[in-house]
């Protein structure tokens, strides 16, 4: 049986001791028994000295997965690594919500990136940026040259844009290569490209080339993802009407709008950082996103639909792929493509998105009716006992006293260990 026509639903998952879960994976997601060890392994070292320099040795985060999630009528698990409690269970109960009027659904440009080539040291800047124009079909050969696989699976480079701006250092004529990157983040096919062009714009205007690189507001490769959240599970109209309030301040306060984006980018990262992407790409994108209008605002949006419902969209450029960069040599990037079952770069957008906007919907939510910190250091109170130094079955024991309590505090957790042995 294909992933799409099983049930990513599961009550109590984090119930369950890890083994089983892995076993739920495994079955979802037609796992080998060779993934499987991955998943439960270490980076071999070999492996992270060839990725960055100067390698001492690994440091591991936890990777969890979050359930429930329906993305355009399909069924997903989503792998998620993260180091703050909370964050998985809040998107398995967001995507839990969301299912009940159909999951989510998407929107996905063409994979286009800009590359920006910054020419300095022209008189006649408006001139030179024509030269530039009435060269376009040579320009964009020669890029298209750099990267035969790209252009033959349909992508490559597809337009130029050229741009004056004004600077106390004179003007400059900033070209924009705009390049379909098919199913890779994008950043090294861009840069190369750049990097070729840059002798012929020099040739082509007689001005000086300075920088040529990718930009990360990726504007051309934009995804939105919306869904509808059940009146009646958020408990009636009255907390469809307090959700909306609440959202509202980080429609019009960058204050409000940075944490509330930071919610969204906890699910985003997470996703991001298991398959292997660019997460400070992202987040790049995602803010210098959020304040193209000159003020900074929420990636997502929230309304209520005629039948009261909730209604949330979130739009935001992202640029990672499933093929290239660090995703096509960390075996465990590998696996937690596997476990999703995508497809294409795309695909995989659709599915940050979505995942995007239910860990606003959660925080949102929870922010709305009783805060978040009930839930977070009730998860929380675990590593404070640990943190007193409780060990084994004494960790539940100890966190489950300060919780009745309400008291989540390493003196208090130090107490309780003391009376408990
Ligand atoms: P890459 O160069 O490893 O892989 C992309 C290449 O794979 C393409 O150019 C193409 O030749 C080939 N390819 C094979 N099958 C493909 C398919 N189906 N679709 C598309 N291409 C296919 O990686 P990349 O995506 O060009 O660059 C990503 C890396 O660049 C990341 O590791 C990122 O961290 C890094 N980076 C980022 C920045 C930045 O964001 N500012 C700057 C420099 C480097």
């Amino acid at each position: 049986m294909s992933s799409s026509k099983k049930s990513s639903k599961v009550s109590g998952f984090y119930k369950m001791p890890v083994e089983k879960r892995i076993e739920f994976v495994k079955e979802f997601s037609d796992l080998a028994e060779e993934d499987v060890n991955i998943i439960s392994s270490s980076l071999d070292i070999e492996t992270a000295d060839r990725m960055v320099e100067n390698v001492l040795g690994k440091f591991e985060l936890p990777l969890g997965l979050a359930v429930n999630f329906v993305i355009n009528g399909k069924d997903y698990i989503i792998p998620m690594v993260t180091e703050e409690s909370s964050v998985i269970a809040a998107a398995s109960n967001a995507a839990k919500i969301a299912r009940i009027k159909g999951g989510f659904t998407t929107e996905c440009s063409s994979p286009l990136m800009i590359g920006q080539l910054q020419l300095l040291h022209i008189d006649d800047v408006a001139g030179a940026a024509q030269k530039i124009m009435n060269h376009k079909k040579e320009i964009l050969q020669v890029a298209n040259d750099q990267d035969k696989i790209l252009v033959d699976l349909g992508g490559g480079a597809k337009d130029l844009e050229v741009r004056i701006l004004d600077s106390p250092m004179g003007k400059m004529i900033i070209t924009h290569l705009i390049v379909d990157v098919r199913d890779a983040m994008g950043a090294n096919a861009v840069n190369t490209m750049c990097e070729a062009l840059a002798p012929i714009l020099e040739e082509i205007t007689g001005g000086k080339i300075r920088l040529k690189i990718l930009s990360n507001l990726a504007d051309k490769r934009l995804v939105k993802a919306k869904a509808v959240f059940d009146k009646e599970k958020m408990g009636g109209e009255k907390a469809v009407d307090a959700f909306l309030e609440s959202y509202t301040l980080a429609s019009i306060d960058p204050y409000r709008a940075a944490t509330h984006n930071k919610g969204i980018m906890n699910g985003i990262d997470s996703l991001i950082i298991a398959t292997g992407n660019d997460f400070r790409a992202v987040e790049a994108g995602a803010h210098a996103y959020a304040a193209r209008n000159g003020q900074y605002t929420s990636l997502t949006s929230y309304s209520k639909n005629e039948n009261g419902d909730l209604v949330g969209e979130i739009e935001l450029p992202l640029a990672i792929g499933i093929v290239g960069g660090a995703g096509n040599i960390h075996p465990k990037a590998k696996v937690c493509k596997k476990v999703l079952g995508i497809k294409t770069a795309q695909e995989l957008s659709e599915v940050v998105a979505s995942l995007g906007l239910a860990q606003n919907f959660a925080a949102v939510f929870a922010l709305s009716t009783v805060g978040i910190q009930k839930g977070h250091m009730s998860l929380h109170a675990k590593n404070i006992a640990v943190m007193a130094g409780a060990k084994n079955h004494e960790i539940d024991k100890v966190a489950e006293q300060m919780i009745k309590e309400g008291k989540i505090k390493l003196d208090r957790a130090k107490e309780i260990l003391a009376e408990i042995r």
